[in-house]
């Protein structure tokens, strides 16, 4: 069995952002030259999630208007979190729907997504410097 770590660093300019790295997932998989096997792709932050959806700019924006809808930035002192001096709770909280990881299939030396599936990273506490971890086992 072969296997294959990487971490993807982004900084995002917004607070909240969506970005589709699939064509980075699909690199890597080339880099690792495995076939047949699983990846899985994670945020190594607890404000930022990855999941799989549409790449349609529309429903980003509706996902970013429910986020702030279920989970408000504003007023930070809302969240018992936020007594430790820190103003990120609501990321956390839109980090945990979201989710934190996806696992795919690699078939034939590619991704195996259904029709429209598309990974992206989901920053809800931007502008710093995060990992993503791309782990992938097979032969
Ligand atoms: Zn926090």
């Amino acid at each position: 069995m072969k296997t294959y770590r990487k971490e993807l660093v982004f900084n995002t300019d917004t607070r909240i952002a969506f970005i589709n790295i699939t064509p980075q997932i699909d690199t890597c998989i080339k880099e690792s030259k495995i076939k047949e096997g699983m990846i899985l792709v994670n945020p190594m932050h607890i404000t930022a999630s990855v999941f799989i959806n549409d790449d349609e700019h529309g429903l980003h924006n509706d996902f970013t208007k429910w986020l702030e809808h279920l989970a408000p930035h504003s007023p930070i002192k809302q969240y018992r979190h936020n007594d430790t001096g820190e103003d990120n709770a609501d990321s956390h909280l839109k980090r945990q729907i979201m989710g934190r990881e996806v696992v795919v299939a690699i078939t034939d030396g590619a991704l195996d997504l259904g029709t429209w599936e598309q990974i992206f990273y989901g920053e809800f506490d931007g502008q710093r410097r995060k990992r993503v971890l791309v782990k992938i086992i097979g032969e």
